[in-house]
């Protein structure tokens, strides 16, 4: 069981908030991988804005936000922004969240040539057919794609594409218990 060494008494349930930003949410299948050890888990720790609950939007203020996935849109840096504001503690889980990662392949690209391979210039368009999608509504694209230490404040990044399960809550378990683990070199994934 997860129980902090030399805790007495009940633990305070923390709260956990999570996001997918410019990613493939393979980092968030990798923090799933632990399999029956998440019943422990979900004793201690209460997921709210997430994925995993489907809660849209922040119902409370979080001890601990993790997010996967860098910023390649208006949308990506408004949700970044609000996870900072919301949880006591940040942590960027996976490359794309650190530096941009895979999606960051575009950066040595200009945005218009980019969005005219996908949209005008790719094998399935059609002559005449395709455009580049606009409307006011739909975020717009960045000229590039940023890490989230490039926008906000980051306390703490979990390396890996992905991040092995066991060091995803290895950090998770140290930050809200302060309870020290060793991240073994096994441990430090790039599938
Ligand atoms: Fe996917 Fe790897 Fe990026 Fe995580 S770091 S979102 S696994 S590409």
């Amino acid at each position: 069981r997860i129980v902090p060494k030399g805790h007495k008494g009940p633990l305070e349930k923390k709260t956990i908030a999570t996001v997918s930003l410019a990613g493939c949410f393979g980092c968030h299948m990798s923090m799933l991988d632990i399999d029956t050890e998440l019943l422990d888990i979900i004793e201690l720790v209460e997921f709210n804005k997430s994925p995993l609950t489907d809660i849209k939007t922040f119902t409370r203020r979080c001890h601990l936000g993790i997010v996967e996935g860098g910023c390649c849109n208006t949308e990506n840096i408004e949700t970044l922004r609000t996870f900072r504001e919301m949880c006591d503690i940040l942590v960027v889980m996976g490359e794309c969240a650190a530096w941009g990662g895979l999606p960051a392949m575009r950066n040595t690209i200009p945005l218009g040539e980019c969005l005219e391979e996908a949209y005008l210039n790719c094998v399935t368009a059609e002559p005449g057919e395709h455009t580049i999608p606009y409307h006011e509504d739909l975020p717009k694209i960045l000229d590039r794609v940023y890490g989230c230490s490039e926008i906000v404040k980051v306390d703490y990044t979990i390396p890996g594409c992905p991040p092995n399960a066991a060091h995803i809550w290895k950090v998770i378990k140290s930050l809200l218990w302060g309870e020290s683990f060793s991240v073994l070199y096994s441990e430090f994934k790039y599938d």
